[in-house]
């Protein structure tokens, strides 16, 4: 069991910002920007790549709402998904990262390993 799956079935505390039935919202442990959420569903998915795509258009919903409800919907925000090994992907539950508070940095140059946030 991956630690998201131990936070979605209560082993494990979280700091939560959001949540309905299929979706749930908490702050990273580590944040990269001033704001640093992620948004996960409840059930398992290792990433999107094995996600179910006709959960994405209640995930963007999902998302949509939590924009709204921190209030950075109008001043915006990134999101970012990492994917497998490439990827750079460590918690093995399909995450999406909402990083917001600042303007964030942006490296066009991809092969930059400091370009991910
Ligand atoms: P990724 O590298 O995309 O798999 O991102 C995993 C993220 O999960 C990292 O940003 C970690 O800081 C974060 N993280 C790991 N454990 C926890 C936890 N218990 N509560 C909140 N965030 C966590």
């Amino acid at each position: 069991m991956t630690i998201f799956e131990k936070i979605v079935a209560g082993e494990i505390p979280c700091n939560k910002v959001l949540e309905n039935d299929k979706f749930l919202a908490f702050r990273d442990i580590n944040p990269k920007a001033p704001i640093h959420i992620l948004i996960i569903p409840k059930k398992h998915y290792k990433n999107i790549q094995e996600m179910d795509p006709a959960l994405m258009g209640e995930m963007l919903s999902f998302i949509q709402e939590l924009a709204r409800f921190i209030g950075v919907d109008e001043s915006g925000y990134r999101l970012v998904t990492n994917c497998g090994e490439n990827g750079g992907q460590e918690v093995m539950h399909l995450h999406f990262h909402m990083l917001a508070g600042a303007k964030l940095y942006w490296d066009k140059n991809p092969s930059n390993p400091q370009s991910t946030f």
